[in-house]
C-alpha cells in the first residue's frame, strides 16, 4: 500500500468505487432485486475499520451501513469507548441486501470482494474490526468466532500486514444478555489495542512470522 496519499484524494478514490458498483450493479448478483447498493461510509482517513456481512431493511432505506437496530447498537457501543462514528470507516462484504436478510451466499461475497478490497487499499487502516463470522472469514478463514472474538490477529493479506480484531456481529448481541456482555466488553478493548499497535515499528515488516491471538 502506498503511504501518504491526501484526505481529498482518498475521498475521491472512495467516491470512484461508488460510483463504479452503482455502474456494475445490473451484472452482479443481487443486482436486479430492486434494492439500491449500500456503499461504505465514514472518514476516508479512518484509523479504524469495520466490516459487516450485508445491509438490511433499513440500511437499504437509508443507503448507509448500520443504521437499523444492531447498528444502533454498534454505533453506540462504539462511540462510548471513544470512536464516535464520523472517526471510523463502517462498510460490508456484500453491498445489496439480500432477500428476507438471508446470509451473504460465497458468489455474493466473492462477486462484492473487489470493491471492499480497494476500500481497505485506499484506506489502509491500522486495525480491521470485522463483525461477524463471513468478515472474519475473509482474512481468518480457519478459525471459529467463539474462539478468537475480541483477540487480535495479524495476517498476510494480499502481500500487506493486517491488524484483524475479529468480534461477534452486534445482531448476536441483541439475541441476548451474556453475547450482549461479551461484545460490549470486546469493543471496550479498542483504544488499548489500536494504540498498541500504533506504538509497533514492525508493522510493514513482510517477513515478520504471521502470528495468531497476539493480545
Ligand atoms: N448488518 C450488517 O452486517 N451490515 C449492516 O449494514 C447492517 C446490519
Amino acid at each position: 500500500m502506498s503511504k501518504g496519499s491526501d484526505v481529498s484524494s482518498k475521498a475521491a478514490l472512495l467516491q470512484a468505487i461508488r460510483d463504479q458498483l452503482e455502474k456494475d450493479l445490473p451484472s452482479l448478483p443481487l443486482g436486479n432485486i430492486g434494492e439500491p447498493t449500500v456503499p461504505g461510509d465514514g472518514n476516508p482517513e479512518a484509523e479504524l475499520v469495520f466490516i459487516g456481512e450485508a445491509p438490511g431493511y433499513y440500511e437499504s432505506v437509508q443507503r448507509k451501513p448500520f443504521v437499523g437496530r444492531s447498528g444502533q447498537l454498534f454505533v453506540n457501543t462504539l462511540a462510548e469507548v471513544g470512536f464516535p462514528r464520523p472517526t471510523v470507516y463502517i462498510t460490508n462484504i456484500v453491498k445489496v441486501r439480500p432477500p428476507d436478510n438471508r446470509d451473504p451466499l460465497p458468489q455474493e461475497i466473492a462477486a462484492y470482494r473487489p470493491y471492499l478490497d480497494k476500500e481497505i487499499e485506499i484506506i489502509q487502516p491500522k486495525m480491521i474490526v470485522t463483525l461477524g463470522r463471513y468478515s472474519m472469514a475473509k482474512f481468518l478463514p480457519e478459525v471459529k468466532i467463539s474462539q478468537v472474538h475480541g483477540r487480535l490477529h495479524r495476517v498476510k493479506w494480499k502481500n500487506h500486514l493486517l491488524y484483524i480484531l475479529p468480534m461477534y456481529h452486534p445482531a448476536a448481541a441483541l439475541r441476548g444478555t451474556q453475547m450482549k456482555e461479551s461484545f460490549v466488553k470486546d469493543f471496550q478493548k479498542i483504544p488499548k489495542i489500536l494504540e498498541w499497535i500504533k506504538n509497533r515499528k514492525d508493522f510493514d515488516d513482510l517477513e515478520q512470522t504471521v502470528e495468531s491471538a497476539l493480545l
